[in-house]
Parts: structure tokens; sequence; C-alpha cells
């Protein structure tokens, strides 16, 4: 009788702290040629109500953490990925196993240093610098009201409403593109 009531008791607890929610998932690292180095130290972190678990990624950039409880679950990844560290949410039911695919960047994808030709079309005819921080476009003219550059020189209204740069805005970060192609109409 008691060892009846003491199974009972266990069952009780087996079901309501049942912890059989499962979380896998995959990197999907955009920096592919940095493929090794990323699977050898790239971990992720789970953070839920009351627990922080890591994992490192196995050779092929998944993933899987067992055991879960409902609960909405943060990830981050370690080191962290560019261009913005981004901590992504899954809401996890009891029982539910749900598979992520995380798009990640060991490096920064822009640089100075790579030009202003555009990746798309390989010109820079089309592209003009992203300029942050509060800016604004000065118009100069001479003693006829004529449209000039900085140097008093005459232009054509063509030229005087041309477009020269590209509002990046206010927030600077330490990972940002340099350039903007108007043709293809991507950051860079
Ligand atoms: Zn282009």
């Amino acid at each position: 009788m008691r060892l009846k009531f003491f199974l009972h008791f266990l069952f009780i607890s087996f079901v309501s702290f049942s912890q059989n929610g499962k979380l896998t998932g995959k990197l999907i690292l955009k920096d592919v040629e940095n493929y090794k180095s990323v699977s050898e130290k790239t971990y992720i972190i789970l953070k839920t109500g009351n627990r922080i678990d890591s994992v490192k990624v196995n050779h092929n950039l998944s993933f899987v953490f067992n055991n879960l409880a409902t609960d909405t679950l943060r990830l981050s990844i370690s080191p962290r990925t560019y261009p913005t560290n981004i901590i992504y949410r899954v809401c996890l039911k009891e029982n539910e196993v749900k598979h992520v695919e995380i798009p990640y960047a060991s490096i920064c994808p822009y640089s100075e240093g790579k030009g202003n030709v555009c990746p798309v079309c390989k010109k820079n005819d089309q592209v003009i610098p992203i300029v942050y921080g509060f800016t604004m476009k000065i118009k100069y003219r001479d003693k006829n009201g004529n449209a000039t550059d900085k140097n008093g020189k005459i232009i054509s209204k063509e030229e005087e409403e041309k477009v020269t740069s590209k509002q990046g805005g206010c927030v600077i970060t330490d990972c940002q593109p340099n350039w903007f192609c108007q043709l293809d109409n991507i950051d860079f």
C-alpha cells in the first residue's frame, strides 16, 4: 500500500516536471572560408527563465539541447555574429522538438579596405558613400543665383540634384557598410 502510494507520487512528479523538449539547430555560415575555426570554437548559449546552458557546435556546425521545459528560449552565439549581434527567441511547448537554422558570420562582412567596387555589378559608377551621423546637404549659389559646386563653379540642375551619398543613420556600430550601389540597391 505504501509502495503503491510512493509509485503514484513518483508518476505525478514525473508528469508535472517533465522536461522533454528538445532544440536542434545549425549555423548557416556566411564566411565559409572560416568553417574550420568556427566549428572548433563556436558555442551556442541558451538562456531560459532559470538556467543558462551552452554547447559547442559539432563539426557540421549543428547543436542540440535536450531536456528542455516549456519556456521561451533565448539563443545567442559566442563569439558574436556580424554585422549585428542577435539574440534569437524560440518558444517551446511541452515535449516539443524544434529545429532552427541560424545565419552566422564570424567576421564583419564590410571593410573599407575592400574599396568601392560593387560585389554584384563589379563596377563603381553607381556607387555612393554611406554617411553616418547627422548630415545635411549644402547648396551653393553664385551672386546671380546659379547653382554652383563648393568651389564656385556653375553646375547643371541634374548635377545639383544628383544623389551623392546615402544617409546611414546616427547609430554607429563596429561593423557597418561604407558604400551603397544604386544600381543593385545593396550596401557593402
Ligand atoms: Zn552594383
